[in-house]
């Protein structure tokens, strides 16, 4: 199927994201830009927020433009700014909510607060509703807030120290990069990229108010040949304007949450587990399902546009994939799904790795093709959505 025939068929479920994308809107950062804000704490938030989707509705519903507006001297996209980095003091981005200062040790994410970038580059892999034709523009953030012992990106998400570190003015430079040639979105992954929420929101500032810095430094972790400025360059007026993606495990805090909501304009969080017992064993990860399903449920009342993956793992169909299925169907049904047969045991479940567990034996081989055609039957005896995010 080509690109412009999956937007035909998905126009319905995702017209925020494809209006950003095609540049009939502008992105939610752009927005929050000229949203008046004051200096203050935490207690500002859920006002700002009224502010905040007030303007985007008028703005959705053609009642507004943006580009007719001033930009406030403190806007919205300050505040957050700010909220983040003195946020970071006592950090509780995710649902582990350490308390720590990043700005003098680090959490359970093994993270200070420099943070850093494995690599960035026009991802030609993701799903065809966010790779389009020009890639969807990937910014891998090194580390992660879960402990998987099968992570297929285990050399960025366990080494805290791989890759460079990236000011947030550094980060925006190369968000900058990316949107000038032409990628579809801008896909904050990682590891995962809750730990890296205060730069990630200073970047999208420094990105906002035309700050950011592309230099050598920037230019290093980018991991594909440089593209010549594209005829689709990211634009809404005369400000770069690019879908922002959050492509999470969304194991993060409702505070996260709704930081994010304010300048993410399409999610793609990941729904892993059914039950606590293998989140546990599998991640190290507990609260797990309490975590990720009141994140979905959020973003779902939030009317906010969606596409869950969910990994299919061998002898995990009935524990897990089930499970996640029939709460995706009762809880989220309008949500597109991505059924993901590409399992491959890697670390403590390669059996060919000397980091390998016999106590991770059931995850030690791909998964079998009746186990993954187990899932799609589920799936449709569901009524869940996932053909055109799985098979594209
Ligand atoms: S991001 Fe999560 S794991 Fe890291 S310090 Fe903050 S609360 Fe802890």
């Amino acid at each position: 199927m080509r690109f412009e025939e999956l937007k035909a068929e998905l126009r319905d479920d995702f017209p925020w994201y494809f209006s950003v994308m095609d540049g009939e809107m502008p992105a939610k950062y752009l927005i929050a830009k000229r949203v008046e804000a004051e200096r203050g704490g935490p207690e500002l938030l859920d006002k700002l927020t009224d502010s905040f989707l007030k303007l985007w509705r008028d703005v959705r519903e053609g009642r507004e433009d943006i580009r007719r507006l001033e930009v406030p001297k403190y806007s919205l996209l300050d505040y957050l700014a700010d909220l983040v980095d003195s946020w970071v003091e006592r950090c509780t981005f995710c649902r582990w909510g350490c308390r720590v200062n990043r700005k003098v040790r680090a959490g359970a994410c093994q993270l200070n607060v420099e943070s850093r970038v494995a690599s960035y580059f026009h991802h030609r892999g993701e799903e065809l509703v966010f790779r389009g034709t020009e890639g969807s523009g990937t910014v891998f953030f090194t580390s992660c807030n879960m402990r998987c012992v099968f992570c297929q990106n285990g050399d960025i998400s366990k080494d805290k120290d791989n890759g460079v570190p990236l000011s947030p003015r550094r980060l925006a430079g190369a968000i900058r990069v990316l949107a000038s040639e032409g990628v579809h979105n801008v896909n904050l992954v990682g590891g995962d990229p809750t730990v890296h929420l205060h730069t990630i929101i200073k970047a999208i500032r420094e990105l906002a108010y035309g700050n950011e810095v592309v230099d050598e430094v920037t230019l290093l972790p980018k991991a594909d040949y440089p593209y010549f400025h594209s005829r689709k360059r990211r634009v809404y007026g005369n400000e770069i304007s690019v879908p922002m993606l959050w492509n999470s495990n969304f194991f993060m805090s409702e505070e996260a949450m709704k930081v994010l909501r304010l300048v993410i304009d399409v999610w793609l969080p990941d729904f892993k587990f059914g039950n606590d017992r293998c989140a546990l064993r599998l991640s190290r990860t507990p609260w797990y399902v309490e975590t990720v399903t009141a994140n979905l449920s959020r973003i779902y009342s939030w009317g906010e546009e969606a596409v869950i993956r969910h990994l299919v793992m061998p002898n995990h169909v009935e524990d897990d994939t089930m499970p996640v299925l029939e709460w995706i169907a009762r809880n989220v049904p309008n949500y597109w799904v991505n059924l993901m047969d590409q399992y491959r045991p890697e670390y403590a479940a390669d059996p060919f790795s000397p980091l390998f567990d016999p106590k991770y034996s059931d995850i030690a081989r791909y998964p079998t093709r009746e186990e993954i055609e187990t899932a799609y039957s589920y799936a449709r005896k569901l009524g869940i959505k996932f053909e055109l995010t799985t098979f594209y």
